[in-house]
């Protein structure tokens, strides 16, 4: 048997008024997803435990089988991972934005979306005027950057600047959470402060602020956490060459941790737009070329719920049905094994909140040959009735690899 993983990031919703008290997932054409629910089995899943933010990267970890109650270090790790930059017992990783604070407030997260050129060479500087044995920066995408302190203490309060626009920055900076932690706090508040007098003069930033952009003028490093106990799928499950498939750099860091080689896909850009057809492709070769595990990330439903289009999320669904799960069940022949496929959201991202939830998404296994249940649609409504009942913690893996 090989397995592949398809998931629509943020595809769950609520019932609503604009299409007629149907859901997204209810409303939009997706034959094959209803198909594979009715030839298998559904459920619903708690990807999100009690007590954890509804991020995609808790979602996601869950979803591959992890306890994030223990393995759960924040994002700057699985970025660093992304990166290939690995965090050596001892460190604590932090992602590090760069970020514009005008009148003391903090304007924006993504010192107003710098490009990664501009961003790569404030990086390198600030890396020579604030960085020793002690303090390290490394260059990523944007304003998404990453930074490692050797010995840090990561029972620390740090606030995500995309959580904060406006607000006073002095006020939402690093707090110790236990006296331990106060000389970490200082030392990241200390950067922060130094790195604001250093990046305002900054030729870069000149450059910007001359071209009527908002410079690139302070760091924010939040999410801090050290090097996470992750083992590879393949000692739990039988993965022998797994693969993920995605445009995201946290789903990559989970990858990377779990074992799964990285395929990047030309155009696939994390947006509705993203190139559906690659995906779909690199996941069909994969499988036809030795692969026997596919983890298939898709973005574009989670960027529509938080845009709060209701049409433009249907349509991402149907985009998923048609240009993704069909080309693979249709090649799903020429693998030379049985193929099982699991179809799910990591957490809804409802159109009306425009941001993630903790409810159980729904989830759809379907095995060539297995016994189905009574279910003949794929939704969050359909799902309660499914034979799985409700699942968490690694029994979504556990149904698909076991
Ligand atoms: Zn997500």
């Amino acid at each position: 048997m090989k397995y592949i993983i398809v998931l629509g990031d943020g595809m769950a919703d609520e019932p609503l008024a604009e299409l007629g008290g149907k859901t997204p997932l209810e409303a939009a054409g997706t034959p094959v997803m209803d198909r594979l629910a009715r030839e298998g089995r559904v459920g619903r899943f708690v990807t999100v435990p009690a007590g954890f933010h509804p991020g995609s990267e808790v979602a996601n970890m869950t979803v591959l089988g992890y306890d994030v109650t223990t393995s759960f270090e924040g994002r700057g790790v699985l970025e660093a991972a992304s990166m290939g930059v690995d965090v050596p017992e001892g460190y604590m990783a932090m992602r590090c934005n760069l970020i514009t604070v005008s009148d003391g407030k903090i304007k924006n997260h993504s010192g107003g979306h710098i490009s990664t050129e501009e961003a790569s060479q404030l990086i390198a500087d600030l890396g020579k005027e604030l960085g020793d044995d002690v303090v390290t920066f490394y260059p990523g995408v944007s304003y998404r950057h990453l930074m490692l302190i050797k010995n840090g203490d990561k029972r620390v309060t740090c606030t995500p600047p995309h959580d904060v626009p406006g607000t006073p920055f002095a006020d939402v900076m690093v707090k110790a959470d236990v006296a331990e932690a106060e000389p970490t706090a200082e030392l990241i508040n200390n950067l922060i402060l130094k790195s604001q007098k250093f990046l305002a003069g900054h030729p870069v930033n000149l450059k910007r602020q001359a071209e009527g952009k908002d410079p690139a003028n302070s760091i924010w490093p939040w999410s801090p956490g050290y090097r996470p106990l992750m083992k590879p799928l393949s000692e739990k499950f039988p993965v022998k060459d797994g693969v993920v498939i995605s445009a995201v750099d946290l789903i990559f860091g989970i990858g990377a941790y779990a074992g799964l080689r990285r395929i990047d896909v030309e155009g696939a850009t994390g947006l509705y737009d993203t190139n559906y057809e690659g995906k779909a492709e690199a996941a069909i070769d994969a499988l036809r070329n030795g692969a026997d595990f596919v983890f298939l990330h898709v973005e574009a439903s989670d960027e529509a719920g938080h845009e709060g289009d209701i049409e433009l999320k249907k349509r991402t669904i149907e985009y998923l049905d048609k240009r993704i799960l069909s080309p693979i069940v249709e090649a799903s022949e020429s693998f030379g094994e049985p193929l099982a496929i699991a179809v799910l959201p990591d957490h809804p991202t409802p159109c009306r909140l425009r941001t993630h939830t903790s409810e159980p998404v729904p989830f759809l296994i379907y095995k060539p040959g297995m016994t189905p249940d009574d279910v003949t649609s794929f939704s969050e409504r359909s799902a309660s009735q499914g034979a799985y009942g409700t699942v968490s913690g690694d029994e979504f893996m556990n149904l698909l690899m076991k």
